[in-house]
């Protein structure tokens, strides 16, 4: 299977800081022995122009983030270090979702080894996501014409509110997101359809739960395009998320998604988000489990 990855632009971070920036070289590394791609089939994807950037997110917003401007506060709020190879890696990511969407379209399921940055909204860039990659990506294919009705499913631990944000508002795009109740971001930018999770729920609850919201959200976004973030921080033994799937729970989440968003007639683009396992072996575990899941529906095609 065809992956995008931008997993060679490293960037300077403190000494235990909890971003998994190690993670996506291991991760291209485990696809390729696992044979969910080939060598050849993992490709380095290209920094998003600006002008794509900007029109989605506030141009001041990105233009402070292109010189190194962001304000205290900012910086704060996005938790991780400024620097212009960060910002290279960022245009990466986003460029990655874009040609795994693109990808989709044309013959049903694409991937990005990456992504998934959805704390990112218009004016604003923080928890660790500098641009909205679902939300530029989902502008640039509309702008080409490929596709115009969309449906973002968020199962990464924390709530999509960049997303929620940027694509709430869109009526041809249905924002679904399924996190734990008391995890991060604690203000709430509201999705189409937001389903709060109890500290502690495991596989059952929860694939109960995604069932019904899909039973929700599919019909009412009529997509031609839709959006899976994987998340890997809903898993039991994540610092960060409070919910407690087992990774063979994860993995029939990932099941479940894929085929019912395929059963729908949508093309289906996948991203990485979180995953902050105190072993990133376990993320890398979690995320590989998805990427041969959607290798498997690849290849039965
Ligand atoms: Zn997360």
């Amino acid at each position: 299977m065809i992956v995008w990855t931008h997993d060679r632009w490293r960037f300077p971070l403190p000494a235990h800081h909890r971003f998994p920036l190690d993670k996506y070289a291991l991760l291209r590394e485990r696809v390729v022995a696992d044979g969910t791609a080939a060598p050849d089939e993992v490709h380095e994807a290209e920094p998003v122009p600006w002008d794509h950037l900007t029109a989605v997110h506030d141009p001041e917003l990105i233009a402070r983030i292109r010189t190194g401007e962001l304000t205290v506060r900012e910086q704060r709020g996005l938790g991780l270090p400024w620097s212009a190879a960060l910002v290279e890696r960022g245009r990466r990511s986003v460029g990655g979702t874009i040609e795994a969407a693109r990808l989709a379209l044309d013959r049903g399921l694409g991937m990005n080894l990456g992504g998934g940055t959805h704390h990112a909204g218009r004016a604003f860039a923080r928890g660790y996501c500098l641009f909205n990659d679902v939300a530029v990506a989902l502008e640039r294919l509309r702008a080409e014409g490929s596709t115009r009705r969309a449906l973002v499913v968020d199962c990464d631990v924390h709530q999509g509110d960049g997303t929620a944000d940027l694509l709430g508002p869109d009526p041809d795009c249905f924002t679904l997101s399924l996190h734990g109740a008391r995890n991060y971001p604690f203000q709430r930018i509201p999705s189409d359809l937001d389903v709060d999770l109890a500290e502690g729920t495991g596989d059952e609850r929860y694939l109960e739960a995604l069932g019904e919201a899909l039973d929700h959200a599919i019909p009412r976004a009529g997509a031609d395009l839709a959006f899976y973030l994987a998340g890997a921080d809903p898993w039991e033994g994540d610092r960060l998320g409070r919910l407690a799937l087992s990774k063979p729970g994860l993995l029939a989440r990932d099941e479940l998604v894929l085929d019912r968003l395929r059963a729908s007639g949508a093309a289906v683009c996948v991203v990485l988000a979180g995953g902050y396992a105190e072993d990133v072996r376990d993320t890398v575990d979690i995320n590989a489990a998805t990427a041969a899941a959607v290798a498997r529906r690849v290849h039965a095609r």
